[in-house]
């Protein structure tokens, strides 16, 4: 399998991270895995073919997973020399048909079904599974609202779990169990919990308790990364570990606030994650195979 990272941020903007975007490559097919806002795009920059993908595959609704359907629906029904005539499957958590249907409503005349093409929403409850493409699918449920769903790919070579958006729960580490990589969310600092999204603390948890031997963060926020400290914390230019903070001044002078970077892996390895670790970024691309021949 090979993963490519077309967007390890958020809904917040960020001039490093663009929202989520993922294109797997598996079994004998491809998957365009929530298509946040430039995914299409990114993905023909990473040398992908999004138009003529086996599936779509969606964690759940919110407009940073799913606002590119539309360019690439508009793409697909338009483009016939990129890709085959045929229906192309969105698996999607159970209630997205609907969605699905309002978001198309609008742009009916230019991406409904036609030109020999259209897409056709699969819906999946928690603990569901499909075969598409060679690649055994299974959900479950997450910690998010919008009946979230994480996803398992197991094409035989090697199983991938990703988490979509969540926050802290049993069943991503039930999921990952087994797994050879485990691509999650890491929206928020330590402190922020219980707001459906995961932090160093509790994303090193479920890693440990699924004892997975590889994790890929993405979903950062900018919050996630650099730290605001203002004047009655700033001692001049360095933090409580002696490290130096970018706008920092000289000692006794730091009455302006200074942003602090924050160190996502370490975070994690001090929570006690012990595997390999991957902080992603844009762009970057992902082997993953057993360690065990299958
Ligand atoms: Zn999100
Ligand atoms: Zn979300």
């Amino acid at each position: 399998m090979r993963l490519h990272l077309l967007g390890t941020g958020s809904c917040a903007p960020s001039p490093t991270r663009a929202p989520a975007g993922y294109f797997l490559e598996a079994g004998g097919g491809t998957f365009l895995v929530d298509p946040g806002p430039g995914a299409v795009h990114r993905a023909t920059v990473a040398g992908c073919a999004p138009l003529s993908v086996d599936a779509v595959v969606v964690t759940h609704h919110h407009l940073d997973h799913v606002s590119d359907l539309l360019p690439w629906l508009f793409s697909a029904r338009h483009c016939a020399g990129e890709r085959e005539a045929r229906s192309i499957p969105i698996i999607a958590p159970v209630g997205f048909a609907a969605v699905f249907a309002a978001m198309r409503a609008p742009f009916e005349q230019w991406i409904g079904a036609g030109e020999g093409f259209d897409a056709v929403v699969t819906e999946m409850a928690p603990g569901d599974m499909i075969a598409v493409a060679g690649v055994t699918i299974t959900t479950a449920k997450m910690n998010h609202g919008a009946n979230a769903l994480a996803y398992r790919f197991d094409d035989g070579g090697g199983a991938f779990v990703y988490s979509g958006d969540t926050g802290f729960c049993d069943e991503l580490a039930s999921l990952a169990k087994g797994a050879d990589l485990l691509l999650a969310e890491c929206s928020h600092p330590d402190g922020w919990e219980g707001e459906g999204h995961l932090t160093p603390a509790t994303l090193a948890r479920i890693a440990i308790d699924a004892d997975v031997p590889r994790l890929v963060v993405t979903h950062m926020t900018p919050a996630m990364e650099r730290r605001l400290v203002l004047p009655t914390e700033n001692r001049g230019g360095e933090d409580a570990g002696g490290r130096a903070r970018e706008g920092g001044e000289k000692a006794g002078a730091s009455l302006t606030p200074a942003m602090e970077r924050l160190d996502v892996a370490a975070l994690l390895r001090s929570h006690g994650y012990k595997g390999e670790l991957t902080v992603g970024e844009d762009g970057m691309t992902v082997m993953i195979a057993s360690a065990t021949v299958r």
